[in-house]
């Protein structure tokens, strides 16, 4: 009997393989897809470095000459100027680079995948998986896979999902919830000839706010020729397009002045990509004999570029439950709570930030500003916090926001949108998909 099985070979079940490997654990990794296959998720924070350290991943993405990622802008609509962080004011224990990367992640996750075999992964492309089988004690027990025409059973002791936006097991299992706020729809394509901006911050990831609530776009470096943008709204602002695509995506470029002028000679490359429902969560995240990692559990919100590092944590914290199943034989959903418990912390953590972003955005650029907030903002984003009491900022952030509402002539009131910040304890107000 093969030991596990992981469904899909993203970023989040090619580095689960990594890690299963490092620990002598034998694993196959089914993917759908034939790499490389057109992705998006194509900026990084800083966190992911750490794991790529780790499986020894990072001279391969230095090789293959990824841009280096040294900061993030923020654009407000009228133009008037960025603001601007640098990753090494924030240097990050036992990392010693102060960029992280931009990806084209075609070329990503096929050589996440490759890497992943070659530490041991058995890996099989173009190959879907149907169903995870279960046994008659409930245990996760197998994956029922289609070769070609034919349906095969594969037997094994433990199954990741690592299916991405499919969602294979949580949709099996009845388990997926609707985030009750956030209901957005992206756009996207690769241009060239895009004016990056002043040199210094060239290579930056560029956020431009949009005159629409929960509305922004993102201009992230691909190559020295191509850069990728998307738009983002709520999905009821791009159903108003009808349609259009191109209308839409034109409309909110030529609706922040920064924007504009950055696209103002540009030359799409290639189609148009839409992304939507992408904001929901599972009901769990671990069951007999199985655990669920990266977007296969839950995804928000990619202002923050969070999705991939958390997938590549949730590998990594996975592993070593699934490494202690194998030592002690107990493969019981119970002991593989804890892995849920410190996805949810951390995943939290982004999720109150981001709310408290889009509650009220000039408060994000004072508190980036400010001498005081600064470095703590600048932990948050580069996604290594999973436990809350390590940014106190956040605490003052609502504080914050408190008092503007409480104020009735404060300058920024009129800036408060309708964003729920009170607390949302996962999942028990979630509706069902
Ligand atoms: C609009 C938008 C913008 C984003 N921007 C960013 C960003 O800038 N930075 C960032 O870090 N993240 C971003 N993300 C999030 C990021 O794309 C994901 O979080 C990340 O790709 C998750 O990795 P994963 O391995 O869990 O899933 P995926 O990367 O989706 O991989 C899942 C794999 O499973 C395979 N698969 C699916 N079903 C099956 C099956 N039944 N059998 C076999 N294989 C299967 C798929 O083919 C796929 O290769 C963004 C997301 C959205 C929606």
């Amino acid at each position: 009997m093969n030991q596990v099985i992981i469904i899909g070979g993203g970023p989040a079940g090619s580095v689960m393989g990594s890690y299963l490997s490092m620990a002598g654990i034998k694993n196959i990794i089914l993917e759908s897809a034939i790499h490389p296959r057109p992705h998006v998720g194509e900026s990084m924070v800083t966190s992911s470095t750490r794991v790529y350290k780790e499986i020894g991943f990072l001279p391969i993405l230095e090789k293959e000459g990824f841009p280096h990622k040294y900061g993030a802008s923020w654009h407000d609509i009228k133009g008037r100027g960025a603001s601007h962080i640098w990753f090494d004011e924030f240097p990050q224990e036992g990392i010693n680079q102060p960029y992280t990367y931009h990806v084209d992640r075609g070329k990503l996750d096929l050589l996440l995948l490759k890497h992943a075999e070659k530490l041991g992964s058995e890996v099989y492309q173009g190959i879907t998986v149907k169903q995870v089988l279960f046994d008659e004690k409930g245990y996760a027990a197998g994956v029922r896979v289609k070769i070609a025409d034919q349906e095969v059973d594969l037997a094994a002791k433990m199954i990741v999902d690592a299916s991405g936006r499919n969602t294979l097991l949580g949709r099996q299992l009845g388990i997926k919830k609707k985030d009750p706020i956030f209901n957005q729809y992206a756009v996207h394509a690769w241009f060239e000839n895009v004016n990056r901006g002043e040199p210094e911050t060239a290579d930056f990831i560029h956020i431009y706010f949009l005159p629409v609530e929960r509305g922004w776009a993102w201009q992230i470096p691909i190559t020295d020729k191509i850069t990728s943008m998307g738009v983002v709204a709520e999905k009821e602002v791009f159903m108003e397009s009808k349609g259009d695509v191109e209308g839409y995506f034109n409309k909110y470029a030529n609706s922040n002045e920064g924007l504009k002028y950055a696209l103002s000679e540009a030359r799409r490359i290639n189609e148009f990509k839409q992304e939507g429902d992408y904001s929901y969560s599972m009901e769990k995240f671990v069951g007999n004999g199985f655990i669920l990692v990266g977007d296969a559990a839950r995804f928000v919100d990619p202002i923050f570029s969070s999705g991939v590092s958390i997938a590549l944590y949730s590998a990594k914290y996975g592993s070593q439950f699934i490494q202690q199943a194998f030592e002690t034989g107990d493969f019981s959903e119970a002991a593989f709570k804890p892995y849920e418990v410190k996805m949810r912390a951390g995943v939290s953590v982004w999720y109150e930030f981001i709310r408290l972003y889009y509650k009220l955005l000039p408060l994000f650029t004072h508190f980036i500003q400010s001498k005081k907030y600064r470095l703590e903002v600048l932990r948050l984003l580069q996604g290594e916090v999973y436990d809350r009491k390590e940014v106190p900022v956040l605490a003052a952030m609502r504080q914050y926001i408190e008092t503007v509402e409480k104020t009735e002539n404060h300058l920024l009131r009129s800036k408060l949108t309708s964003i729920p910040i009170d607390d949302l304890p996962e999942f028990t107000q979630l509706s069902q998909d």
